[in-house]
């Protein structure tokens, strides 16, 4: 009898999931509340309850090639950084591919979630549903949870005092939708996350004046890095990451943290964090908008007046709107507070998947992470992972060996991101997917691969960590995955050169050509010497120099 898995989300984690069960011949069934897919990145003009609400200008911060899929390339004319509507269609193309909109049931919401009664013997899950009003009950033998964790807003309103007494609008930023609004007015944003830069970039070009009032500040990075290229694909590579974790941490650290602040000086501008390698903005425009003025940064609010916000420098600014881009809580309301135990958004799952103290490894959460690199690829691997564990394919540890995992894990990244609650769920990207990825033998051999195809070695160790190096071998291997590693310049390029230009002449002197040239006249030197040799039974190496050195270069052959 096959196995039953229940998706919950049809979502970028909840689609992947419904792939990765059919791939391991498991029966999934996705539960989706709303009417379409997509889970965030499907925009809608008003905020919609239960689900996460994004603005209307959000781009991502990865590139394409990095946030792709690990079978699935984006198409080569999709622009290299993407608008929200983008990533809609590319979620689109990759359900009628794989063939997954027909496991999905709309508008169907999942209301809870339970262990059977008999759940230590059978491991079965019952799931009341609703739909359209009417509700009714499922049993399933493995459940993932993929509803999202960023649509409960955190706005702690007692660290605000008098807040209450504020005439001015304020919103949390799951609520802000466009600048429309906020033409002419003075704004705070409050917080220094993703949400906050975008909001107070697009507010500056047309408000009176932005605040970014912050706590701990952030390193704020670009997109575009060295030649243009993405700067993800130019820094997440595997032999960087190698580095880092072969050198002492305070020295990796230190290099982390010059690499982060090497666009502008984070002092300067009011932005140098307080803990040292917190996860960066990635923003193009606010260190302009800070240079312009349009962006006063400021530190934390002290106090609300009627009409001011009293920062905790002391100085007041009499605003108008707060935005308070405070992130999010993790949430599961269908769930039973027993199952899972949510701390401050801290949650111990092994790997950040695995309830550790559940009887059977039979319910997977997807996307409760924040790894310092894409989320797509990252919740495919999380679901790879638990297809094959609910398949019976993968075992997990004994609690003992989860518990203090997690513990080593969370001292790791403690010491990386520094303890609060924005930190709780962040990773290195290259060391969570390689740790995953190793669960279920695909992790890419680099050792064989310079033995058996060096190229692709080449490109895999020093290259940038593109998703599809999970797809050369073990299980749900892809045969395109190499052409696709080979090619990912080639797509990155491809839809900025817009404008066909004849390329100029490359220069014949580079390195290159002057290392071909080198090697011919020395095979030529070498061709003569030895028929010299063969003449006067010396062989004169070709080294050029006072005539002593050119007595040294006389050897005697045979
Ligand atoms: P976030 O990353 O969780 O950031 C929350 C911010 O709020 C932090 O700067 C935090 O400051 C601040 N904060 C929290 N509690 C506070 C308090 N009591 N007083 C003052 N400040 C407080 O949330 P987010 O920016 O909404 O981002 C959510 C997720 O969406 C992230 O994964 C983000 O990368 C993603 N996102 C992506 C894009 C994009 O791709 N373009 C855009 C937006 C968001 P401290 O650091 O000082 O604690």
């Amino acid at each position: 009898m096959s196995t039953r898995v229940a998706i919950i989300g049809a979502g970028c984690s909840g689609l992947t999931a419904i792939k990765c069960c059919l791939e391991e011949g498991l029966e999934p069934t996705c539960f989706e509340q709303s009417d379409g897919i997509g889970g965030l990145w499907r925009f809608t003009e008003t905020v919609e309850e239960d689900r996460a609400s994004i603005y209307k200008s959000v781009f991502t911060n990865t590139s394409k090639e990095m946030m792709c899929y690990s079978d699935f390339p984006m198409p080569e004319n999709f622009p290299v950084f993407l608008h929200h509507s983008k990533i809609l269609e590319y979620l689109h193309l990759y359900a009628e591919h794989f063939n997954l909109f027909k496991y999905i049931k709309f508008q169907t919401k999942v209301c809870s979630l339970k262990q059977h009664q008999d759940f230590a013997t059978t491991g079965k899950w019952n799931i009341e549903i609703e739909n359209k009003g009417k509700k009714d009950l499922g049993v399933f033998d493995a459940v993932f949870v993929c509803n999202g964790h960023y649509h409960e807003p955190y706005l702690p309103l007692d660290s605000f005092p008098g807040l209450e007494n504020f005439k001015g609008r304020y919103i949390h930023s799951r609520f802000y939708k466009t600048w429309e609004d906020y033409q002419g007015k003075t704004v705070v944003v409050v917080g220094t996350g993703n949400s906050a830069g975008d909001i107070s970039v697009e507010l500056s070009h047309i408000a009176k004046q932005v605040f970014l009032s912050t706590r701990h500040g952030s390193w704020v990075v670009s997109r575009i890095s060295h030649g243009g290229y993405p700067i993800d694909m130019t820094m997440s590579r595997r032999y960087t990451m190698g580095m880092r974790n072969f050198l002492p941490r305070y020295l990796a650290a230190k290099i982390s943290e010059k690499v982060m602040s090497s666009w502008f000086h984070h002092t300067n501008l009011g932005l140098e964090p307080k803990f040292r390698l917190k996860h960066p903005v990635v923003n193009d425009y606010l260190p302009s908008q800070i240079l312009q003025g349009s962006i006063i940064v400021k530190p934390g609010i002290e106090s609300f007046t009627d009409t001011s916000v009293i920062f905790q420098d002391g100085t007041v600014a009499n605003v108008d709107e707060v935005i308070f881009a405070t992130g999010y809580s993790s949430t599961f309301p269908f769930l039973d507070n027993d199952i899972i135990h949510l701390n401050n958004n801290d949650v111990s799952l092994y790997k950040y998947v695995f309830p550790i103290y559940l009887e059977k490894p039979n319910l997977a959460f997807l996307g409760l992470v924040q790894p310092l690199g894409a989320i797509m690829p990252t919740v495919e691997i999380q679901a790879r992972w638990a297809a094959r564990v609910f398949k019976g394919a993968a075992k997990l540890p004994s609690v003992k060996k989860m518990e203090s995992h997690c513990l080593k894990s969370k001292d790791k990244k403690n010491k990386w991101f520094g303890v609060g609650r924005t930190q709780v769920l962040q990773t290195h990207y290259i060391d969570y997917i390689n740790d995953i990825s190793r669960e279920i033998g695909i992790h890419p051999n680099v050792i064989y691969l310079f033995i058996s195809d060096p190229r692709l070695a080449w490109h895999v160790l020093f290259g940038p960590c593109t998703p599809y190096q999970l797809r050369l071998r073990g299980p749900g291997k892809w045969s395109g995955a190499r052409n696709a590693i080979l090619t990912q310049w080639d797509r990155t390029i491809k839809p900025t050169k817009t404008r066909i230009l004849h390329e100029n002449p490359k220069s014949w002197f580079s390195l290159k050509t002057v290392l071909v040239i080198g090697s011919l006249l020395t095979a030529l030197w070498c061709s003569r010497a030895r028929a010299n040799a063969e003449q006067s039974g010396y062989l004169a190496l070709p080294v050029y120099g006072t005539s002593w050195t050119r007595i040294f270069s006389m050897v005697r052959i045979n």
